[in-house]
């Protein structure tokens, strides 16, 4: 079933467990990782770049689909749009949420560029993660693991200038294989935690270490973003079947069972699993009813 994002993390940082975020950009994939939550039992966020997918509008339109009828809560979030049109055209395509990432920008801007596309997702019941710090890429983890890491004591501040509904931190993680050993700091995480008692969002979950990972969920993280460990996981699949002649017609298949395989051992890893919910009745979709008694209005 389709949901909002915040929905789907409120009730992860009630329950103090993360929910698995998969980059997806075509159906077999999006459909490897679905299977994987269903199976678990858990609710699952799709997370899609702003160029994963040549037409957008139609992949919105099917990733919406198939989350209606997937047997566990799924949302729909643009990751990473870094700009206005990035976020209201994943708006008008159907995603139930979009991270307005402005990480590269100084606080007071961020904060700003962040709280006016809030309001617009808001009005429309679409969710918003923004990140405070900088998560940078782990082929430069050396200068980005340290660079810019959340500051505690503006966290706060943040949240209540910018209204998101959820926040991605910087504690040491990076995006993509890391150069040299990623190093945690769990201490900022759980401060962070302690001073917003907010949901929080973890970029960079490839290559961290599942021990990391489980720490990171028990101290507070509540989503965390996955590529690289998918698509690694759905090569070494590749690499241990038969592709020779007409073995080369399981190709999909193949890589199919690699993501799907690895999406659940992370499930399992961060928490989520058996943790989907029966929904909550709804009724009839009223345009304009964002916020009120009727939550299905734009989801
Ligand atoms: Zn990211």
């Amino acid at each position: 079933m389709l949901v909002s994002m915040k929905e789907i993390l409120d009730r992860a940082n009630r329950e103090n467990y993360a929910v698995m975020a998969p980059n997806v950009s075509m159906e077999l994939d999006a459909r490897a990782v679905l299977e994987a939550a269903e199976e678990m039992k858990s609710p699952l966020i799709l997370d899609v770049l702003y160029k994963a997918n040549p037409d957008m509008y139609l992949f919105g339109s099917y990733l919406r689909r198939l989350a209606e009828q997937a047997s566990v809560p799924v949302a729909i979030n643009q990751d990473h749009g870094q700009e206005y049109a990035h976020a209201v055209a994943a708006i008008r395509a159907g995603f139930t949420s979009i991270m307005v990432d402005r990480s590269a920008l100084p606080y007071e801007e961020n904060a700003a560029q962040v709280a006016e596309l809030a309001k617009i997702a808001h009005a429309v019941n679409v969710s918003v993660e923004a990140e405070l710090g900088y998560v940078g890429m782990g082929s430069n983890y050396d200068h980005d693991g340290i660079s810019g890491l959340t500051e505690p004591s503006l966290a706060l501040d943040y949240i209540s200038r910018t209204g998101i509904d959820c926040l991605a931190v910087a504690i040491g993680t990076a995006h993509g294989a890391y150069k040299g050993k990623p190093k945690l700091d769990f201490d900022r995480l759980e401060e962070i935690k302690k001073i917003t008692r907010f949901p929080l969002v973890l970029h960079g979950g490839s290559g961290t270490g599942e021990e990391n990972l489980a720490k990171a969920c028990k101290l507070g993280i509540n989503k965390i973003n996955v590529a690289n460990d998918l698509f690694r996981a759905a090569h070494s699949e590749l690499l241990k079947s038969d592709m020779e002649g007409n073995g080369v017609y399981k190709f999909w298949d193949v890589c199919s069972r690699g993501l799907k395989n690895r999406t659940k051992e992370l499930i399992e890893c961060f928490g989520g699993k058996g943790k989907a919910w029966v929904p909550e009745t709804r009724g009839l979709p009223r345009i304009g009813a964002a916020g009120g008694e009727n939550k299905m209005a734009a989801i």
